[in-house]
């Protein structure tokens, strides 16, 4: 399991994993868990041979990453070694994206958006609050608090392609490519914030549009991308908040679930071309983060709607990137 220690220095992207642990209905269910993370680095995956001796494993599955996130590790945990070396990143000019990635139940919402108390998602508990804690904190600091800039948030959700702004009544919003290649989300809510007290307020405002107006509220999120950005600009006298120029931005995106194959081989066709979208976006942000890591290769951003928003992300000249991957250790013998 991960040990504290300092978070690794400059790298472009970062690639965890996290697991979560097994729920009381897994437990019941008698589930195996067949995930391990013996290093900092590292997961297998144990496939065992009987259902009785769980130590006789037929073939274990080993894989790498950045940073392998037990289930003993805590919110607090994955944001330090994950998304918080990008909050430095949109002080230096840069821009920065956090995305939480698995099938749905595999722990996305609670990492972004906070720990679940029974009722609701404690916000103050997820990687976007996180985030903009220490955005504020650094702000303060003696090297930025002359610098004249400003804090700002938006959040919206992309849906079956399509833009919708959960600060604004989930105002459907058209995406514009100007002829520098500059990509604009056209009219899409971007409020000041000055204190935790106004993120958090953002935050729950757009969970709640987020969740309302559809029949089954969970499928529907579990289906759309949700990201809340924190942007950084500079204050310009008798020019408009929103036309300030951009200093950094950090994106930290909910993606939709990524589930095996369930989707595309569903009957009812919108189920289907959603699941084909939720494929094709997800894909297209594979290929774009591969790309990333090679100098001159070719971006697909405009592959899908999300990574064409996200596209100034990706070609920043300081841009970072972290991927935080979620699984659970339910299967082998149990099921799951
Ligand atoms: P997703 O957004 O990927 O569909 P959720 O974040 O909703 O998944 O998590 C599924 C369930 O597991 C929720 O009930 C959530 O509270 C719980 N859960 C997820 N991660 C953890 C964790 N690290 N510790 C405890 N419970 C968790
Ligand atoms: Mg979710």
């Amino acid at each position: 399991p991960l040990k504290d220690g300092d978070p690794l220095e400059d790298h472009q992207i970062t690639v965890c994993v996290r697991k979560r642990p097994l729920s009381k209905k897994e437990i019941t269910r008698k589930e195996i868990d067949v995930v391990t993370m013996p290093n900092r680095d590292q997961t297998i995956v144990h496939e065992p041979r009987t259902k009785v001796d769980l130590t006789k494993y037929l073939e274990n599955q080993h894989f790498r990453f950045d940073y392998a996130f037990d289930d003993t590790c805590d919110n607090q945990l994955v944001y330090k070694y994950s998304a918080r070396p990008l909050v430095d990143t949109i002080f230096e000019r840069g821009m920065a994206t956090c995305f939480a990635y698995g099938q749905t139940g595999s722990g996305k919402t609670h990492t972004m958006g906070g720990t679940f108390n029974g009722k609701q998602q404690d916000a103050n508990q997820g990687i976007y609050a996180m985030a903009a804690r220490d955005v504020f904190l650094k702000l303060k600091s003696p090297q930025h608090r002359n610098k004249g800039l400003a804090v700002s948030a938006s959040y919206f959700e992309i849906y079956s392609g399509k833009v919708f702004d959960l600060l604004n009544a989930k105002a459907k919003l058209r995406v514009l490519e100007d002829g520098k290649q500059q990509v604009q989300v056209v009219g899409l809510t971007e409020r000041p914030v000055e204190s935790m007290e106004d993120v958090l307020k953002l935050i729950q405002h757009g969970n709640n549009i987020r969740t309302s107006g559809t029949t089954s509220a969970n499928n529907h999120s579990s289906r759309s991308h949700a990201v809340f950005q924190i942007i950084l600009r500079t204050r310009q006298s008798g020019v408009p908040a929103d036309r300030w120029k951009l200093y950094g931005k950090f994106s930290l995106i909910d993606l939709a679930g990524n589930e095996r194959g369930a989707d595309t081989s569903s009957s009812d066709r919108n189920t289907r071309m959603e699941g084909a979208e939720i494929n094709k976006s997800l894909l297209a942000l594979k290929e774009c983060i591969r790309a990333l890591g090679r100098k001159g290769a070719h971006l697909p951003f405009r592959a899908s709607k999300l990574t064409q928003v996200l596209r100034d992300s990706f070609i920043g000249e300081n841009s970072k990137t972290c991927m935080v991957s979620g699984e659970w250790g339910a299967g082998g013998w149990g099921g799951g």
